[in-house]
Formats: C-alpha cells, sequence, structure tokens
C-alpha cells in the first residue's frame, strides 16, 4: 500500500485531496492522509464578515471529514519531516509521545504566516487576521473597546482612543476588515448611550500599494460608508511604527504629514 501524506487542510491541501481522490477513485493500493491542526476548512474570503456577525461562524468553515470522503484526516500539528527516511512527526495528543507516520510521496501545503518585517510595532501590540480565532478576537476587543467607551464619560482622551482603529495593511483584506469593522462599530454603537458616533475614526494603513488601484478594493471601498477621512488617510498612510496608547488604541505614526495629522487628531482629540 502506497501513502501520499498533505499537510495543511486550507485551499491548497483539501483541492490536492479532491484532486487525488477523483484520480485515484477505484484503486486501493494507495491511502492519502492529510494532517492538518484543525479538523475543519476555513473559508478565509469571508472572515472579515464574522467580525461583524454579518455571517455565523458556522458558515465559514466546513468539517475536513465531510469534504475528503476517502482521505484519513489527522488532526495534528505536523513538527518535523525526515525526507531522507520519509517520516513525518506529527505533535503528540493525549499521549506524551511523538506520532511518526511514513511516506511515499508528500504533498506540502501549509499556507502562510503573517509577515511582520519591517514594521516594528505591529507584532507587540497588533492583533493579527488570519484565522477564525482572529476574527473572533478582533470582534471581541471592539466590543470590549465600546463597552469601556461607553463607561469611561468623563475622560474624552481615552474614549476617543478606545474609539479609534487601526487596521494596519492597505491591501485587499485590509480593505475588507477595515469596510466590515467600520460597518460593524457604527452599528452597534448607536445602542450605546454614552457613545458619539462622531467619536469613532477607522483608520486604514496602506503598507501596500493603494488598495482602491485594484477594482475589487476600489468597490469594497465605495460599497461601504468610509468617511473621507478614513479613505484619504489610507491612500497616503504607510505604518511606520506603532506603540500601544493604551491597552486598547495604538498611537500610529505615519509618513505623510495630513495623514498623521488626521491620525493625531483621531486618537488623541488634539491637531499636530
Ligand atoms: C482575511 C482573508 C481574506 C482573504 N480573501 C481572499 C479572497 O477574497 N480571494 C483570494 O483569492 N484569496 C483570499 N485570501 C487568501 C487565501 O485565503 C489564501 O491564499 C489561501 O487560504 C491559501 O491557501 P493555503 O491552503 O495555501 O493556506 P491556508 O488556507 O492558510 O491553509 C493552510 C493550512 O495548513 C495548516 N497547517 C499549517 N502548518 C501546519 C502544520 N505544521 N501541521 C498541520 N497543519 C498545518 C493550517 O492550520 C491551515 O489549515 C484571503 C486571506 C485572508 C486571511
Amino acid at each position: 500500500m502506497k501513502r501520499i501524506v498533505i499537510v495543511g487542510g486550507g485551499f491548497s491541501g483539501v483541492y490536492a485531496a479532491q484532486a487525488l481522490e477523483r484520480s485515484l477513485r477505484g484503486r486501493d493500493d494507495t491511502e492519502i492522509l492529510l494532517f492538518s491542526r484543525d479538523n475543519y476548512f476555513v473559508f478565509q474570503p469571508m472572515l472579515p464578515e464574522v467580525i461583524s456577525g454579518g455571517i455565523g461562524l458556522t458558515d465559514v468553515v466546513s468539517p475536513l471529514r465531510r469534504m475528503l470522503r476517502r482521505t484519513h484526516v489527522q488532526m495534528r500539528e505536523v513538527e518535523s519531516i525526515d525526507v531522507s527516511s520519509q517520516t513525518i512527526t506529527a505533535a503528540p495528543g493525549f499521549r506524551p509521545r511523538a506520532h511518526r507516520v511514513k511516506y511515499d510521496h508528500l504533498i506540502l501545503a501549509p499556507g502562510t504566516v503573517t509577515d511582520f518585517r519591517g514594521l516594528p510595532g505591529l507584532p507587540e501590540h497588533a492583533l493579527p487576521f488570519k484565522d477564525l480565532g482572529d476574527a473572533l478576537k478582533v470582534r471581541s476587543r471592539v466590543i470590549q473597546a465600546l463597552e469601556e467607551a461607553d463607561v469611561e464619560e468623563d475622560d474624552p482622551d481615552l474614549r476617543r482612543q478606545l474609539l479609534t482603529f487601526v487596521i494596519a495593511g492597505g491591501g485587499f483584506s485590509g480593505v475588507e476588515v477595515a469596510a466590515e469593522l467600520n460597518d460593524f462599530v457604527r452599528h452597534v454603537a448607536r445602542h450605546y448611550r454614552r457613545i458619539d458616533p462622531r467619536d469613532i475614526r477607522v483608520v486604514l494603513g496602506g503598507v501596500a500599494p493603494a488598495p482602491w488601484r485594484s477594482k475589487e478594493a476600489e468597490a469594497a471601498l465605495k460599497g461601504k460608508r468610509f468617511s473621507r477621512e478614513v479613505v484619504n488617510a489610507a491612500a497616503e498612510a504607510a505604518l511606520k511604527d506603532a506603540r500601544p496608547l493604551s491597552k486598547n488604541a495604538y498611537k500610529v505614526p505615519l509618513t505623510k504629514v495630513l495623514v498623521r495629522r488626521a491620525v493625531e487628531q483621531a486618537v488623541t482629540g488634539k491637531t499636530a
């Protein structure tokens, strides 16, 4: 019996397994084994909607075993691969011992990690946005900020900080996140009696080339209620350094004067 091992249960791993299932149909001499950290597939393009609650949690995930009828799925993190002995070592589970599996063919599809290089401050202070857990954390942090802003009525500076949301990364995902967050925060803020919606700021820091040069990003921006200031900030901003002002808000110095002024006004309430 031959064994094909796939590492990763995202788009690449799942589609590779499905293609193999099709081409190996009717054959019982080859096993397909897929390792993934989770036993579900996440449809990442819809993750930003999880922030706003526009779609439910279960709408962005699918159980791997339901998608892959013939593939043997093992929910374990792969820790190392020895190509000379063609052996995968996966993390221990309940039993404290490494899990080793031999393979004949190997497909590596572990995806990517968020690249914080050249962006000091972000890995320490920003929330990453890549998987389901990240989307839930962002949503709960936004709600926590609104709750705090509602309580801190006698501290306008702190309230302004709490109501300033900076999205670092103006590529397509950043624009989507900014749009969903912007809609969500403005919608729910109406239920907080002590929050003035005019104090809410959503700032999109464009690390990537100006996002609206892509047609899709432009459509996302136009379709949402971004303020002129947000759009200007996104157009001009290049994030250089992020440091916390409080546990929930960050001051983000930006290269362009115009944007620095907009962001500092938003964060501190003072003109730069
Ligand atoms: C918010 C967001 C929105 C996006 N929107 C779009 C869009 O609209 N259009 C578009 O084309 N693309 C979009 N993308 C990008 C797209 O989702 C990715 O290009 C795609 O998911 C990459 O697929 P992948 O299989 O290579 O990696 P992933 O989907 O990241 O899957 C990798 C899998 O491998 C698992 N894994 C990693 N290491 C190990 C290990 N050591 N052991 C076991 N398992 C492991 C991970 O847990 C994960 O399940 C978006 C991405 C994000 C984050």
